[in-house]
């Protein structure tokens, strides 16, 4: 499933060739996502010049003068940028040609994904008004806030993070990344997190995300670069996925635990 960091590297992968580019044309072969694209798409988009490409956890936000298209990956849905003659994989579902006569390309085999058009002001939008802070940009996700957070729930410390009102954008795999960098058990009930532990749970969220995003993304599935390039942070995970092979801190082997249905991986030495 795309997380933030392949949101944001699709977002800075697309950005470039939309914004100033007029759309001249919407394609739509299958609007059945998650919920009906639109019908009315292609009149709203056409003629129109994309103003910015930004992201809201994992929603990405194409501005137009007069409204926004919010846009969903779900569990496996990717954009790229082809020519807009590049010929059809299955699942291609939706074309915005622009200008260039390049054009942003979705795919997306499970359907989960949505793509949605508002002409208010997003942030209010039902699906994005009760998000939490970014983890990245807003110093509103801080120590403080996280541990105030942990002492008033009932539920473990994964669980809480996984939370997208409490904060957007940390998924199962950075969840299980950011814990073990924290050396916190997962399963660890969040109002037993101190606020020593809460700081470093906060620090390493921020840099296990800012890793990925610097390195393109995980590759971990369905997942391509907009610009071709494949991801590779997969590589790079240190408990996630790597059930009874060595821990990379003490060599005891990597565990794994289901949380809220959700496979989670940890080691029982360096995570208490
Ligand atoms: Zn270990």
């Amino acid at each position: 499933m795309p997380e933030l960091p392949e949101v944001e590297t699709s977002r800075r992968g697309i950005e470039p060739w939309l914004v100033n580019q007029s759309v001249v044309d919407v394609i739509v072969r299958n609007p059945r996502l998650r919920w009906p694209i639109p019908s009315d798409l292609p009149m709203q988009l056409v003629g129109e010049v994309v103003r910015t490409v930004s992201r809201r956890g994992k929603y990405l936000l194409i501005e137009f003068e007069h409204g926004t298209l919010l846009i969903h990956l779900g569990m496996s849905g990717n954009l790229r940028i082809v020519p807009a003659n590049t010929e059809l994989k299955p699942h291609d579902h939706l074309d915005l040609v622009m200008e260039s006569s390049r054009c942003l390309r979705l795919n997306d085999p499970r359907r989960f994904g949505a793509v949605l058009w508002t002409e208010n002001d997003p942030g209010q939008h039902p699906l994005l008004v009760s998000l939490g802070p970014e983890p990245l940009d807003n110093p509103q996700f801080n120590p403080e806030y996280l541990y105030e957070l942990c002492q008033r729930r009932r539920c473990s410390i994964k669980q809480l993070l996984m939370d997208n009102q409490v904060v957007v954008g940390v998924g199962n795999i950075y969840a299980c990344e950011a814990l073990f960098e924290s050396g916190v058990y997962p399963g660890r009930s969040s109002s037993k997190i101190t606020k020593s532990e809460a700081t470093l749970i906060v620090k390493s969220i921020k840099s296990v995300l800012a890793r990925a995003i610097e390195q393109g993304g995980t590759t971990l599935k369905d997942f391509n670069a907009p610009d071709g390039k494949p991801g590779y942070f997969a590589q790079e995970l240190l408990v996630y996925g790597r059930a009874d092979q060595p821990c990379y801190q003490c060599g005891n082997e990597v565990s794994t635990v289901r949380l809220g249905q959700r496979n989670t991986y940890f080691c029982s030495k360096c995570q208490v």
